[in-house]
């Protein structure tokens, strides 16, 4: 059984005080879901300080991003085992913003993908199309080919800890959101390509999160979809009251 992944990715938002408030809220409201998974995701200066807050809580700790050397003369660069050592379970690799604005290409995500998977943390590998990609109909053959390359010699046994998230470029952050159809077709098209890579037991067990402008109202339909495991939320897990109600989906 896949239990879904909700997870807040707050980029470049919160100080210390705001994030350490906003976990406050989270664990007073959480309630006692155990079919389901929380975490957040705060940028790297909130990371330390939140991990007493959430220590013995329901909610997960992880990353943005990570870099994929263990160690070195990388400016700026975080290395997987600082995310472990700061209490991570999570990295999120690959993200769309990752992507455009830093350059990340599927070999980079890939390579992210194995350094945090060497030291214990799960990624969670971010795939999606672009506006003019899903008007050209090329949505899918694009985004399947993200999940190959980002996956490239990880093995079976593996991919229990690894996390896809769809995340369709046109819908983060825009309001814009996929269909819960289109999702679900989408979604459906990655456990395809898994089936292909892996067969069907680890097909049918790795979770596949959906992202793009996930909110109170449009969460109960998309988490209703057969294939669509959980969300990644960017603006809506900002505040206690909207990532509370969609960690509370029905
Ligand atoms: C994201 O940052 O991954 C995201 C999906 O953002 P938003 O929910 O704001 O669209």
């Amino acid at each position: 059984m896949r239990i879904p992944l909700l997870a807040g990715n707050w980029k470049m938002h919160k100080t210390l005080s705001e994030g350490s408030a906003l976990v406050e809220e989270l664990l007073a409201g959480l309630g006692n879901h155990t079919d389901r998974e929380v975490l957040v995701c705060p940028p790297y200066t909130a990371l330390a300080a939140l991990r007493p807050l959430l220590e013995n809580t329901p909610i997960a700790l992880g990353a943005q991003d990570v870099y994929f050397e263990k160690q070195g003369a990388f400016t700026g660069a975080i290395a997987p085992a600082m995310l472990v050592d700061v209490g991570c379970r999570y990295v999120i690799v690959g993200h769309s913003e990752r992507r455009e604005v830093f350059g990340d290409d599927d070999a980079t995500v890939n390579r992210k993908l194995h350094a945090a998977l060497e030291v214990g943390l799960r990624p969670i590998m971010c795939v999606g199309e672009s506006k003019p990609q899903r008007d050209a109909g090329q949505a899918e053959a694009i985004v399947t080919a993200q999940v190959r390359a980002g996956l490239h010699q990880v093995s079976a046994a593996q991919m229990a800890d690894v996390v896809i998230a769809y995340e369709p470029i046109w819908a983060i952050g825009t309001g814009d959101t996929a269909t819960a159809a289109d999702a679900q077709a989408m979604h459906a098209a990655i456990r395809a390509t898994l089936n292909e890579l892996y067969g069907q037991d680890v097909a049918e067990s790795v979770r596949i999160q959906y992202g793009g402008s996930v909110k109170p109202d449009n969460v109960d339909e998309l988490m209703a979809q057969p294939d669509i495991d959980g969300a990644l939320v960017g603006g809506a897990s900002l505040k206690a009251e909207s990532f509370l109600r969609i960690i509370h989906f029905q």
